[in-house]
C-alpha cells in the first residue's frame, strides 16, 4: 500500500531480492519493537512474515524496487497491517448525514443512561429472571412492561426481538390458518426483506386483500369479513406517503367495525413514537398513546426508530391476546437478550420525565433541535473548516433538509443548516470516499458536486473529529 509500486531506476547496487531485510532485523525497525509490547511478539512475526512474502512476490514480478524495499518503509506495511487486523469490524462512526434514524449506521444511538446500564449489567451477574422478593424464578418481561402500562396506558405488554418479530409472533399466535383482512394501500415492504404478504404466509395466516392502492374504504373490510376472519390489520406505510386522491379507514373507525363483529384490530405502528410530535411541526404521525386510545387490540412497533431505544419489537393490547403470544412457541426464538432488555428498561425510564426524555434521548434530541440552533452550529464548524483549510476548499452553509429516516417521519420536512466543502484537488466522491477511511470514518451527503455536513447528527466532540479528518485529508502540510 505504502510502497512505490513503479520500478525505478537502480539507485544501489545491490540486487532487490538480497535488499529484502532479514525477519529478526525487520522485528527492530520501525515502529514494531513498541508494537511488539502492544500486541505480542507472535502478531507482529507472523505479519512481518507474510509482509516478506508479498514483498518477494512483488520483487519478482517487478511491481517494486527502489525505495519500497528500504527496512523502514517495510516496517511501516507491517504497522498498517497489524493495525488493520486491530480494528474491529462493527465500530462507531460519524454520522454528518442529517439521516435521524439510519438503518445502515444502526438506527438510534442510545441514551447515556442506557449505556450504563448495558455496561453495568452486561459485566455482572443480574435480576434477568429473578424475583428478588421469593428468590425464585421470575420473568424477564416484568422489567419492562409495567413500564410500558404506565407510559401508554396499554393494559398488558411484551417485548421481543424486534416489531418484525412481534408482527410474525402476533399474527402466527392470533391467526394462524385462519384470514387477516389488509388494505391493498397497506401492504407494504419495510428495509428489503420484511414485506407484509411474506410475513403473513411465514405466519400461517391467509391474507385477505381489500380496497385498492390508492383508496380503501369500511366497507371494504366489512364485506370481507367470514367466520375465517381473526384479525382486522392495519399498517402505518412507514416510508412512503400516497399522495392525492386517496383515502383510508382512520384506526377508530376499524375498531368499531372489530367491536361489532368482535374481531381484534391489530396496528403495526411501524415506529411508535411514545411522544406527541406536533410540537416540533411534524404532522399526522400518530403516537402509541393515540394508537392505544384508539382501541386498537394489538399494537406492534419497534424499539430503535422513534423510541431511540435497541433495536426491540413492542406488542402492547389486550391481556387475553398479549397471552396468546406470550405461550406461543415461536415466544421463546424471538425473546430479547439481557443487553438489549437493559437498555430498553433504561430507556423506557426516561420517558417518565418527557422533559428528561427529550434532553437524553438522543434521537429526540436530534429531532427537536430548531433551525436557528442548528444554524448556530453549522456556522461554528464553517469557521473552524476555514480556519483548518485554508485555500484546500471552500466552506460555506447551504439551507437544506435532514430525514427521520429509518422508515419513520415519510415526508416530514427538516430544516436544517448544512455545511458545503468543495475541496479545490479532488472530486466530491474522493473525498467522501477518504473520510470513510479515516478513524473513526465519517460519513457525509454529496450534492451538486459538493460535500455536504449536516450539523443535526453529529454527536458532542464529532465536530473536532470531523474537522481534524478533512483537515488531514486536504491539508496535511497545516498539521
Ligand atoms: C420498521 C417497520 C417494521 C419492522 O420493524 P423492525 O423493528 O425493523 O423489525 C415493521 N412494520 C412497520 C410498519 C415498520 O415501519
Amino acid at each position: 500500500m505504502t510502497g512505490n509500486r513503479r520500478p525505478e531506476p537502480k539507485k544501489h547496487g545491490t540486487p532487490p531480492m538480497r535488499r529484502i531485510p532479514a525477519v529478526h532485523s525487520l522485528l527492530e525497525t520501525g515502529e514494531l519493537p513498541r508494537l511488539q509490547c502492544l500486541y505480542g511478539r507472535r502478531v507482529i512475526k507472523q505479519a512481518a512474515l507474510s509482509t516478506l512474502d508479498r514483498l518477494r512476490a512483488e520483487v519478482r514480478n517487478g511491481a517494486i524496487a527502489g525505495e519500497g524495499l528500504d527496512p523502514e518503509v517495510i516496517a511501516e506495511r507491517v504497522a498498517a497491517q497489524v493495525k488493520n487486523q486491530q480494528v474491529p469490524s462493527l465500530r462507531r462512526v460519524v454520522n454528518a448525514t442529517g439521516v435521524v434514524l439510519h438503518t445502515n449506521l444502526g438506527r438510534a444511538v442510545l441514551a447515556e443512561e442506557a449505556r450504563q446500564a448495558v455496561f453495568e449489567v452486561g459485566g455482572c451477574f443480574s435480576t434477568l429472571e429473578l424475583d428478588l422478593e421469593t428468590g425464585g424464578r421470575g420473568s424477564r418481561q416484568s422489567h419492562v412492561v409495567e413500564l410500558l402500562n404506565r407510559l401508554t396506558g396499554a393494559p398488558s405488554g411484551l417485548v421481543l426481538n424486534n416489531n418484525a418479530a412481534g408482527v410474525l409472533l402476533a399474527l402466527s399466535a392470533l391467526a394462524g390458518g385462519r384470514e387477516v383482512i389488509v388494505s391493498r394501500g397497506e401492504l407494504v415492504e419495510i428495509g428489503g426483506s420484511f414485506r407484509i404478504p411474506e410475513v403473513m404466509i411465514q405466519s400461517g395466516a391467509r391474507l385477505v386483500e381489500v380496497g385498492t392502492t390508492n383508496k380503501t374504504r369500511i366497507d371494504d373490510y366489512a364485506m370481507a369479513i367470514t367466520t375465517e376472519t381473526a384479525i382486522l390489520l392495519k399498517v402505518h406505510p412507514s416510508n412512503y406517503r400516497i399522495q392525492g386522491f386517496t383515502e383510508d379507514v382512520p384506526l377508530a373507525d376499524l375498531v368499531k367495525l372489530g367491536r361489532r363483529e368482535d374481531i381484534p384490530v391489530m396496528y403495526d405502528l411501524g415506529s411508535g413514537s411514545l411522544l406527541f410530535l406536533d410540537r416540533w411541526g411534524i404532522k399526522g404521525e400518530p403516537s402509541v398513546a393515540d394508537a392505544v386510545q384508539s382501541g386498537a387490540d394489538v399494537i406492534a412497533f419497534s424499539g430503535d426508530k422513534l423510541l431511540g431505544g435497541p433495536q426491540a419489537g413492542i406488542l402492547l393490547g389486550r391481556e387475553s391476546l398479549i397471552e396468546r403470544c406470550r405461550k406461543h412457541p415461536l415466544m421463546r426464538a424471538l425473546r430479547m437478550d439481557k443487553l438489549t432488555l437493559t437498555a430498553l428498561e433504561a430507556t423506557l425510564r426516561l420517558y417518565t420525565d418527557e422533559d428528561l426524555a427529550i434532553q437524553s434521548v438522543p434521537t429526540l434530541r436530534m429531532l427537536s433541535m430548531n433551525p436557528a440552533e442548528l444554524a448556530g452550529l453549522a456556522g461554528a464548524l464553517r469557521r473552524r473548516l476555514r480556519h483548518r483549510l485554508g485555500a484546500a476548499a471552500a466552506v460555506e452553509c447551504l439551507a437544506g433538509t435532514s430525514r427521520a429516516g429509518g422508515g419513520s417521519l415519510p415526508g416530514a420536512d427538516l430544516p436544517t443548516t448544512l455545511v458545503a466543502v468543495t475541496p479545490g484537488d479532488i472530486s466530491p466522491e474522493d473525498l467522501a470516499t477518504r473520510l470513510r477511511a479515516a478513524f473513526p470514518p465519517v460519513l457525509a451527503r454529496i450534492n451538486d458536486n459538493k460535500l455536504l455536513l449536516d450539523p443535526r447528527t453529529l454527536l458532542p466532540g464529532d465536530d473536532v473529529v470531523l474537522v481534524e479528518a478533512l483537515g488531514h485529508i486536504l491539508s496535511p502540510e497545516a498539521e
